[in-house]
């Protein structure tokens, strides 16, 4: 089987390459790994998109606070927990709880008991990952014990430098207070998932090797990476022309996955949606290139319109019944099976924790 040394060299050479025979036998490298160790099904996390109100204003994303044309909403608890119903039905195994960053006392309290109660009505039968930024030690801690295991926190770039330039500096956008708040999940005990985006202005192959190795630095149990997409009401959508082409940042989205596989066998690593928006069989691909995890979108067809972080988000009509349909159909098509009903946790994870008990 192909093998990695993961030096910084290596990494950019492959990133490098468009010599097609070369990249097929990584792709399937990668696919043979996923599968030799982690089996040959995706887990499934039923996405909520609980609010696109946001105090941040990240200047590549569509639902920064920056951006008035975004009609903001917040899903009561009701709907939340319609969905979560949904979930259970569905034979998900788990939800992610997705939200514009908001630290507050209310919002805090809100999430301890959303993730209490979904906990009580499913019997506890529902793993619950959370996706609600950068928050303080207590806060992680208060969700875990309500019942969350698993944290998403992308870092975006692991380049300090593309990172303050993808952020306004004023004071609350800092790449140090990103990293502390990725160390304070694990202190809090959560399975820590991060991840970046591909083809963002100002990075260059060398920088997404590094975010490989950043990943392996950080011994991240999770992993999610997507392409770097326009939003035309955002500052960042100046800088459009000098992106590389929608189809350069699909396959380099599969080659840091194939890539990030080989050096991590055991992680969990997610088809993420915004691969759907370049190719309708994206989130497909990445399962083929070493991905295990995809998040079918569960969120009311009546705001996911205004959950836009990136323009021609796929499925906006759809509900929560739909995009399952889709999803059941594709993966079918591709010859992929699903593992209903399972948490499906990092196997990283549990082995990182026998390591080094707390
Ligand atoms: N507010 C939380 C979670 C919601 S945003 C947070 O920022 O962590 C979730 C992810 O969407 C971000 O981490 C970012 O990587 C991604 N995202 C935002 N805008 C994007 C864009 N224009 N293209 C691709 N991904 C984007
Ligand atoms: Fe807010 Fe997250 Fe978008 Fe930044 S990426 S503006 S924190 S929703």
């Amino acid at each position: 089987m192909l093998s990695i040394s993961g030096s910084r060299e290596e990494l950019a050479a492959w990133l490098a390459t468009e010599d097609e025979g070369r990249i097929q036998a990584l792709l399937s490298a990668a696919l043979s790994q996923k599968t030799a160790l982690l089996g040959d099904s995706v887990h499934l996390r039923g996405l909520i998109e609980l609010s696109n109100i946001c105090n941040k204003n990240c200047l590549y994303c569509g639902i920064r606070s920056g951006n008035a044309r975004v009609e903001r909403y917040d899903l009561t608890d009701e709907q939340v927990l319609e969905a979560a119903g949904f979930a259970q039905k569905a034979r998900y195994g788990s939800l992610v709880i997705q939200s514009g960053e908001r630290r507050s006392g209310a919002f805090t309290r809100r999430i301890t008991a959303l993730v209490r109660e979904i906990k009580r009505r499913t019997n506890n039968k529902l793993g619950i990952t959370l996706s609600c930024g950068e928050q303080p030690l207590e806060v992680y801690r208060e969700w875990f014990e309500a019942g969350a295991h698993r944290y998403l926190l992308r870092i975006e770039s692991s380049n300090p430098d593309v990172y303050a330039r993808l952020h306004p500096q004023d004071g609350s956008h800092g790449y140090e207070a990103r990293l502390e708040a990725l160390y304070r999940l694990k202190e809090a005990g959560y399975q820590t998932g991060t991840g970046v985006m591909i083809g963002l202005p100002h990075q260059t192959e060398y920088d997404l090797a590094d975010d490989l190795l950043f990943f392996k630095h950080f011994d991240a149990d999770m992993v999610g990476m997507g392409p770097y997409l326009e939003h035309a009401d955002t500052p960042f959508y100046a800088l459009r022309d000098s992106l590389w082409p929608q189809a350069k940042r699909l396959q380099m989205t599969l080659k840091m996955i194939a890539l990030l596989r080989l050096m991590m066998k055991d992680i969990n690593i997610a088809a993420t949606t915004a691969l759907q928006v370049l190719d309708a069989y994206g989130r497909e691909k990445a399962v083929l290139a070493g991905a295990n995890i995809i998040m079918p979108n569960m969120t009311l067809s009546a705001v996911r319109h205004n959950y836009q972080i990136y323009n021609n988000k796929p499925g906006i009509h759809d509900d929560a019944e739909l995009s399952k349909t889709h999803l059941e159909q594709n993966l079918d098509r591709m010859g992929i099976r699903i593992g209903w009903d399972e948490w499906g946790d990092s196997q990283h994870f549990g082995s990182r924790k026998t390591k080094n008990p707390d």
